[in-house]
């Protein structure tokens, strides 16, 4: 299913018929004849087409001028055509188990290429085929083209990313049902990715379960360690939308009350993710709001301790542009939307993280995630 049965986003306004001819002008703007895209999130972004990465070539073929042409393994076809797909625009051409696909991308090209953007997320085996098929064609990134347009959400992308951010904050809500001493963080782990499935994703993109000295690892998954009282927890989940949207939300809680140092550097980090989120703003950088976010840290002796960017972009990928980083001097667009998720981690002792979506809108930031940062003791 690529919509709920309500149609909240129906083909149209998720992927607008004039999508491919802004990103032909965009392809033609870098210098590139055409864009050769497999089954991932810029086919999506593109066709709406959920293809599956499989051997056997699937690949949208779309000429700076030109039709467009989706190559499919006739197994496919049927779900390549039940998909948005033949709706914007693209033409579906189909080959035979057993033969060989690439001469077909070479047909739907229309001519000789001199450069081609690739899928940034292509598999080798492909790109190296790929060489092989069009051996005069310079191969490049089609995330050169393609990561600025996915940066900047339509309203029906934002509307799709507003109902994940729901999503997410309902299962953070109902966080004091599964998260209690003597559970192990795997147990309240699978509770909550329960959890995540019944609030309307269709995957569970990853559940971090982060207790006492494990909060320190920001990318801990889950253990079996046994959550005891006065642990600090930092529960960081995402997941997919059936719109293909994803979320991802951190919060971290106290079982019981928390120890009198971690108290003291949760309201440092508390006051440091909100004054990130106040920074966002259209015409501010990138690195501004990972700057806003860094010096209350830095300020209160913790500035080791936040030993990562402050954030993500977000779209179809759990991590696409814009990155909130230092050095990145892209300025903020309406439309663009990541994550602001400053963290404090003591090696050894424990962590706290805090991570809210937000979308840069005129005039300032709108929060996807809209629950209280307040430490929450349960
Ligand atoms: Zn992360
Ligand atoms: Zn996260
Ligand atoms: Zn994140």
């Amino acid at each position: 299913m690529l919509y709920p049965p309500d149609r909240l986003y129906p083909p149209d306004r998720l992927y607008p018929p004039d999508r491919l001819d802004r990103t032909r002008e965009a392809v033609a703007a870098a210098g590139l004849d055409a864009l050769l895209l497999t089954p991932g999130s810029d086919l999506r972004y593109l066709t709406g087409y959920h293809a599956h990465a499989l051997e056997r070539l699937t690949c949208l073929v779309l000429p700076a001028r030109g039709e467009a042409t989706l190559i499919v393994p006739r197994l496919e076809r049927p779900a390549a055509e039940a998909s948005p797909a033949p709706g914007t625009g693209v033409t579906i051409v189909d080959h035979a188990d057993g033969d060989d696909p690439y001469p077909l991308v070479r047909k739907a090209l229309g001519g000789p290429a001199r450069a081609v953007g690739l899928a940034d997320r292509m598999w080798a085996a492909q790109v190296l085929a790929l060489r092989d098929a069009l051996p005069e064609a310079r191969q490049r990134l089609a995330g050169e083209v393609l990561a600025p347009l996915r940066a900047r959400k339509t309203p029906a992308e934002v509307a799709a990313l507003r109902e994940a951010g729901a999503a997410i904050d309902a299962v953070h809500a109902g966080m004091g049902r599964w998260l209690r001493a003597g559970r192990t963080e795997a147990e309240v782990g699978a509770d909550i990715a329960r959890a995540i499935r019944d609030a309307g994703h269709e995957t569970v993109g990853f559940v971090i379960v982060a207790s006492g000295p494990n909060g320190a690892s920001p990318h801990h998954a889950t253990s079996d360690r046994v959550i005891a009282a006065g642990d600090p927890v930092v529960v960081d989940i995402g997941g997919t939308m059936p719109s293909g949207y994803c979320s991802d939300s951190t919060r971290t809680y106290v079982v019981g009350t928390p120890p009198p140092d971690f108290a003291a550097y949760y309201e440092v980090l508390r006051a440091a993710q909100r004054a990130a989120v106040a920074a966002v703003r259209p015409g501010v950088t990138a690195s501004s709001v990972d700057a806003a976010a860094r010096s209350p840290i830095a300020g209160a002796g913790y500035g080791e301790a936040f030993l990562h960017r402050t954030g993500h972009g977000i779209g179809l990928d759990g991590h696409e542009e814009p990155y909130i980083v230092a050095g990145n001097a892209l300025p903020l667009e309406p439309g663009m939307a990541f994550s602001v998720e400053p963290g404090i981690y003591l090696a050894g002792r424990h962590g706290a993280r805090i991570e809210d979506i937000v979308v840069c809108v005129d005039g300032g930031v709108e929060r996807l995630n809209t629950l209280s940062t307040e430490l929450v003791e349960l």
